[in-house]
């Protein structure tokens, strides 16, 4: 196993391991603070399929390309695997864990099923990729998605963002809080984004 494998298997077994012991007050409260962010994720979902459905299912899984899909190891935020763990049932959780104890050998990600991908809420990185050849195509064709596109990339970083308080950095609080911690806590140990929140704090973004 990888250790990007294993950090994987870490924070997903931590998270789903931990939600099933809550009591179901203290799983609504988070339920609650992801209600909005899950409404944003369905409103891409909404914009991609129509605007790049069909160019997607053409030149990715058709052509067994799957290019925004190749990488080894995508970047998850410890977030990500929160929020999916919360909407996922506990056999779409088991069949992650059992993925991710396989050896990857070829350059595709390592969650990419036969039907696409394994999480059900799948990372916000790999939400908002989107590849040239189809940003080119749509943008070019129909600007007025391209705004919509840009919407959706400020309303993002309301969520990922933390020149404020924002979910992600909420939901990684709240298991720091509860005496745990991953390497995929990025809010709490990327330099980059803790700069971010130094300003926060100093004001500057305000
Ligand atoms: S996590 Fe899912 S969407 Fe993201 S790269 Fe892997 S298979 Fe693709």
């Amino acid at each position: 196993m990888s250790s990007y494998q294993k950090e994987q298997t870490d924070a997903l077994s931590m998270v789903h391991q931990y939600l099933a012991s809550v009591f179901p007050d203290e799983k609504r409260e988070l339920e609650f603070l992801a209600a909005d962010y899950l409404l944003f994720r369905k409103d891409i979902d909404i914009f991609l399929s129509g605007y790049f459905g069909e160019i997607c299912t053409q030149n990715c899984y058709q052509k067994s390309i799957s290019a925004c899909c190749s990488r080894e190891g995508i970047i998850t935020f410890f977030a990500d695997v929160v929020i999916n763990v919360l909407v996922s049932q506990k056999n779409e959780i088991e069949v992650l864990l059992k993925v991710l104890q396989r050896p990857n050998n070829g350059y595709k990600c390592i969650y990419l099923g036969e039907n696409g991908c394994l999480w059900r809420v799948k990372p916000i990185v790999c939400e908002m990729f989107l590849c040239e050849p189809a940003k080119k195509k749509v943008f070019i064709e129909k600007p007025l998605a391209l705004d919509k596109w840009d919407e959706f990339n400020k309303r993002k970083k309301m969520f990922t963002w933390p020149d404020r308080p924002v979910l992600f950095d909420i939901l990684e609080k709240y298991f720091i809080d509860a005496g745990y911690s991953s390497p995929l806590m990025y809010m709490h140990n990327s330099p980059g984004l803790l700069r971010v929140k130094r300003g926060q704090e100093a004001g500057t973004y305000s």
